[in-house]
């Protein structure tokens, strides 16, 4: 497998910290609103890549969390006159029925910050004792000089980004660039510590929680949207080296921008997509495939004409498939076996830093001969079998499942009894036999 490492900016071949395993590390949401497609998108590209991590035989831990502590949280809770807890409960229940509705696999762990508040507290208590975080009035600030480098995540200029921060500069702090530990505070949520009553700032949870979970040790994998290399992992980064001495993760992987009909999607554009809509409207398959068609690393443009683009897409797939199941079916075909050498292909794609749009070119090279060997008279089952079962895999990789009927005796009676009509040209009863073996699900 090889990876593109936002850290060296390279594509890298991918070596895990343990063999044949590998953790994953996936920023979650901020539970105060239902998620738009642009947070789907992380959701269905590290989902991929964790389905073919373990196709190529990778045991897979899959960490993703919830930020249940924020401002967001705490304002919605006002307007609503309810407590955090609930937004955040309600909100973590759409994301989870988002995530079972696009066919996502359930992380393995979904940590919230409201778990780790005592993690998160000596965490903060350690870096002030090792001199990597200081407190002023209660609030508790990240010591950025104290790093021998700053920003090499993000590659940022920390001179001109000091000249940035400065505009808002608050006096309290020695560095323009420290970033908030703990935030004294009474307005809202809050936890008593031994620098204040308060709540911690947005980036120390990752950290702690990758550190409690992965017992202190190193994760494989760290990611999430390109919006969050700077500040958010880069502040993960820098926390890590000044408690741990060591990085957090070997590689880290960003998923580029959605854009809608060529416009970047915003509040006050108007056009934000929720993701429950759209899949409610095109469903999972559709969704995926046009989430993948686009390498996870260039923007995507969703429009609508990716949308009726895709849905014919899924429909072609679908017609081979139920053809090529209807045939085996007829020929009683038991062997399992797969095409090797286009499901090599398209794991090269796969492995190539999860180039998802090569691997549907190949899915789609499976489509158009499985198409031709299927209008063949002389059909040859055990090459229709090979490709039929190399595409069911291809498709699992992607989170991509066709329905397909399971054909009985009696479902294949009916089939000759069309064909039998079809021949003595008895079209009603031709026509009747053909509409229930689509109610069947069959034709
Ligand atoms: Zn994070």
């Amino acid at each position: 497998m090889k990876i593109f490492n936002s850290m060296t900016n390279k594509k890298e071949e991918f070596v895990s910290i343990k063999p044949n395993e590998v953790t994953i590390y996936i920023c979650g949401p901020t539970v105060y609103n239902y998620i738009h497609i642009g947070n789907a998108r992380p959701m269905v590209v590290f989902d991929t890549l964790r389905r073919v991590f373990e196709y190529i035989g990778y045991k897979v831990t899959f960490i993703s969390n919830y930020t249940d502590v924020d401002d967001k949280i705490i304002n919605a809770a006002k307007q609503l006159g309810v407590s955090e807890l609930e937004v955040a409960n309600k909100f973590i229940k759409a994301y989870e029925d988002d995530r079972r509705n696009l066919n996502t696999i359930m992380p393995d762990y979904r940590p919230r910050v409201t778990e780790y508040m005592d993690e998160i507290i000596a965490f903060i208590g350690k870096l002030i004792e090792k001199g990597f975080a200081y407190e002023v009035d209660g609030d508790v600030y990240f010591r950025i000089n104290k790093l021998e480098k700053y920003g090499r995540l993000s590659n940022l200029n920390i001179d001109d980004l000091q000249v940035g921060a400065r505009i808002e500069e608050n006096k309290a702090k020695e560095n323009a660039l420290d970033f908030t530990l703990w935030k004294r505070t009474d307005d809202g949520i809050n936890w008593d510590s031994p620098f204040s009553k308060g709540r911690p700032g947005w980036h120390t949870e990752c950290v702690v929680m990758i550190a409690s979970i992965n017992h202190d040790q190193m994760i494989d994998i760290h990611g999430g949207g390109m919006d969050l290399k700077f500040p958010h992992h880069e502040n993960e980064i820098a926390q890590a080296e000044g408690c741990f001495h060591h990085a957090i993760a070997n590689y880290w992987m960003h998923n580029g921008f959605i854009n809608v009909d060529d416009e970047k999607m915003s509040k006050s554009l108007g056009n934000v997509k929720w993701a429950k809509d759209v899949v409610a409207q095109i469903g999972a398959n559709v969704f995926r495939l046009a989430m993948l068609s686009t390498h996870y690393r260039a923007p995507l443009n969703f429009s609508e004409d990716l949308i009726t683009s895709t849905t014919n897409e899924i429909d072609k797939i679908t017609r081979v498939l139920k053809q090529a199941h209807l045939q085996l079916a007829l020929t009683n075909y038991q062997s399992r076996t797969l095409n090797e050498e286009v499901m090599k292909e398209y794991l090269v794609a796969m492995e190539d830093d999860l180039n998802t749009s090569n691997a549907i070119k190949v899915i789609f090279e499976v489509v158009k001969s499985l198409n031709q060997k299927l209008r063949l008279k002389d059909q040859d089952i055990n090459i229709i079998g090979r490709n039929y079962y190399a595409l069911l895999d291809m498709l699992h990789m992607l989170g991509i499942y066709i329905e397909l009927p399971d054909i009985t005796d009696a479902d294949l009676a009916l089939y000759h009894e069309w064909l039998k009509a079809k021949e003595l040209k008895d079209f009603n009863k031709a026509d009747e036999l053909r509409n229930k073996l689509e109610m069947l699900n069959i034709l």
